[in-house]
């Protein structure tokens, strides 16, 4: 039955469940015991160990869906990032960081690391020329993001793991923005893929998670450190992420052609002065997106004509939620400076080119003309 080569809605279906040989239940019995016989004596089965049924079984299906030997699921994406960093890296090691990340991992690295006397850069742009301009001695991993937060900005996979065989170095991607949906960044030559399971594999604003995949080898060497830091997560939310992810080919998929149609409908919108989406052949990155993933995603940002005042549209919008978080089934927008990049410094902010008036919109699945509509009359009333 179970064959990766099955496609990705069988998968998110059904790969890796558990059998409920009692009752013959529809789905995966859940497991919450925190103790279990010894079965022999190495088999320590304990939930801080990732090892209780239903972690084992959830692991398994988002292996699959990345194409990789094994994976972990995290506590939190955040987790999932710090854990799989500080596995890889120990003090008087360089780590190279594309200069767009999501805000909460910039924060982790610029605020945490230097305690632990890891070294860190961040490219000045995203071309791997940029990449390798930064590389010491002593750099052992270089980590992307693609599409980026909140810009959709695309760095190139293939240049990248080029870059990492020429200097011996272990790259990680968080692939939380694309989701296995869209992008395997392994068949890429990635070795580290790193996801917040917040967002599209749980889908629905309501599970905080994450997830690594790689190789066993690697998936090891960061269980080792992880059991240390206890960063897990309960089995209960673990059963609920197994529930989310088998609609989460059809739900991703829904949300592409959403954010497709939107950002067509805003490109074409005078009252917008920008859109920022891969799926737009007017983005500079579109040809690449084309090569390395299988849909253009969920997420766009844009601006407003400068006349307008980004702050209230957003408050004048009567589907679209304006906030936190993002890639629930329900449309979002938010304004990275109020909020996602607000600990950044204005000048840190301006580096990543992220303006004051810029939206990020996290597409739904309700219809687009119902969120085309909401748009139109928020624009309308800043007129
Ligand atoms: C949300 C997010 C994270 C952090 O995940 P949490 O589940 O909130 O810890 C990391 N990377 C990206 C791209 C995100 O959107």
């Amino acid at each position: 039955m179970e064959n990766k080569k099955q496609g990705l809605n069988t998968i998110c279906t059904h790969y890796g469940e558990l059998k409920d040989t009692e009752f013959k239940g529809a789905v995966s019995p859940l497991y919450m015991s925190t103790s279990y016989a010894f079965d022999d004596v190495e088999v320590k089965r304990y939930p801080r160990y990732f090892n209780t049924p239903n972690q084992v079984a959830l692991s398994k299906k988002i292996a699959a869906l990345e194409h990789t030997e094994a994976a972990l699921i995290f506590g939190s994406g955040m987790a999932a990032i710090s854990n799989s960093l500080m596995a890889f890296l120990k003090a008087g090691d360089h780590i190279v960081l594309q200069k767009t990340l999501y805000g909460g991992t910039y924060n982790l690295v610029s605020e945490e690391f230097e305690k632990f006397g890891i070294e860190f850069s961040f490219t000045d742009g995203l071309n791997s020329e940029d990449f390798e301009a930064k590389i010491k001695e002593n750099t052992k991993v270089i980590y992307v993001e693609t599409p980026s937060n909140p810009l959709l900005t695309i760095t190139d996979l293939k240049a990248i793991t080029a870059l990492a065989k020429k200097y011996n170095l272990v790259t990680m991607i968080d692939n939380t923005f694309a989701s296995p949906v869209n992008q395997n960044p392994i068949d890429f030559g990635i070795d580290i893929v790193i996801h917040s399971a917040t967002k599209y594999m749980g889908g629905h604003s309501d599970i905080l998670a994450g997830a690594v995949a790689s190789t066993e080898k690697n998936i090891e060497r960061i269980f080792q450190l992880g059991k240390n830091f206890g960063g897990n997560l309960s089995d209960y939310t673990v059963w609920l992420l197994e529930r989310s992810i088998k609609t989460m080919g059809i739900r991703v998929k829904a949300q592409n052609e959403n954010a497709q149609k939107m950002a067509e409908y805003l490109y074409e919108n005078t009252d917008v002065e920008a859109v920022y989406y891969p799926g737009l052949p007017s983005h500079p990155d579109h040809e690449l997106a084309k090569l390395q993933m299988k849909g253009f995603g969920g997420m766009l940002s844009f601006e407003l004509n400068s006349k307008m005042d980004s702050y209230k549209f957003q408050q004048d919008l009567q589907l679209v939620k304006s906030s936190m978080s993002l890639a629930g089934v329900e449309s979002t927008i938010l304004s990275p400076t109020k909020t996602s990049h607000g600990l950044l410094s204005p000048e840190e902010r301006e580096n990543q080119g992220i303006k004051d008036g810029l939206i990020r919109f996290s597409l739904g699945i309700e219809e687009i003309e119902d969120l085309i509509a909401d748009i139109a009359q928020a624009i309308a009333k800043q007129k």
